[in-house]
């Protein structure tokens, strides 16, 4: 067990490691076009991103993740261009899927899978293809998660676009879960219903789970995102991490911008991580607890 610990304690360290020193690598030389003249800019006057430097002072990280991404939405190439790690949540099935999580991909973000799943009240038009519904048979929504993770290039977790229902139902979560478990894919709970019983059938299915604390643009106007961003900090004082989901679309533009004013405020308090490094933490921490309770 103690060297089980100390091997993924190692492996988790090395992946902080490679992983910041690959955006790093990305953020140096830029990329073609207009976020490559971004990249230019950046080296001339550098944003202190902790993304920068391999250990934050506080030891505290924030995970932004931007959902909604596939289908050629406003906002893609500004958020991409972002001067931070982010993860990346990309619809199946959808015209610009492939690309945007290759570009992502490409650009040091992580990918994930943003599920379409029912909510309770809202439009089926704005769910997209091949959504988890309640009333699927068990097999279907076993196809349909397989098949949209098929769809994803380098998705290594998944979320929930809506789901208000589909989150709260304990069939659907265990069989989107299971599926998630035997690909080696994390969850995030975007906790669109606060009865959300994700976290409870992780627990029992043995999957890692991560919760959003803050949605950075639940309404669309920039004062809105600009208090959105200063939650985000002040949860950061009391907390030793915040998950926080922003999205492309509508608020897409006006998100990106003011996420790029606050990055070098938020990173003099903490680092910007994946989720996955989120992931290998709890997993640790776990591990270390039981090893604990052993002694
Ligand atoms: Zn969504």
């Amino acid at each position: 067990m103690l060297k089980s610990m100390s091997m993924l304690r190692n492996q988790w360290r090395k992946y902080a490691l490679i992983s910041t020193a690959l955006f790093v690598l990305w953020a140096g030389l830029g990329s073609g076009g207009a976020a490559g003249a971004k990249g230019r800019d950046e080296l001339h006057n550098p944003l202190p991103s902790p993304a920068h430097s391999l250990e934050p002072v506080s030891g505290r990280t924030a995970a932004v993740v931007i959902d909604d991404f596939g289908n050629n939405m406003a906002g893609t190439e500004e958020m991409l261009g972002l001067p931070i790690p982010l993860t990346v949540a990309v619809m199946p099935f959808l015209p610009s899927t492939k690309q945007d999580a290759e570009r992502a991909h490409q650009r040091g973000h992580e990918v994930i899978v943003h599920m379409p799943m029912e909510p309770i009240s809202g439009k089926a038009s704005w769910l997209g293809p091949g959504a988890i519904l309640t009333s699927l048979s068990d097999e279907e929504i076993v196809r349909r998660v397989n098949a949209a993770i098929d769809e994803v290039p380098h998705a290594v977790g998944m979320n929930n676009h809506m789901g208000s229902k589909a989150t709260a139902d304990r069939r659907v979560m265990r069989l989107v879960l299971k599926v998630c478990k035997e690909r080696g894919l994390y969850f995030l709970d975007s906790k669109t219903n606060y009865r959300s019983v994700v976290s409870e059938v992780g627990k029992e299915i043995g999957i890692p789970i991560v919760q959003n604390h803050l949605f950075l643009d639940d309404v669309y106007k920039e004062s809105h995102i600009v208090k959105q961003c200063r939650l985000l900090e002040d949860h950061l004082a009391q907390h030793d991490s915040c998950v926080t989901i922003g999205h492309v679309g509508r608020p897409g533009l006006k998100t990106a911008l003011v996420l790029r004013q606050y990055v070098p405020r938020i990173s003099k308090k903490a680092a910007f991580v994946h989720i996955s490094y989120l992931v290998k933490k709890q997993q640790l921490q776990e591990l270390e607890s039981k090893t604990n309770q052993k002694k």
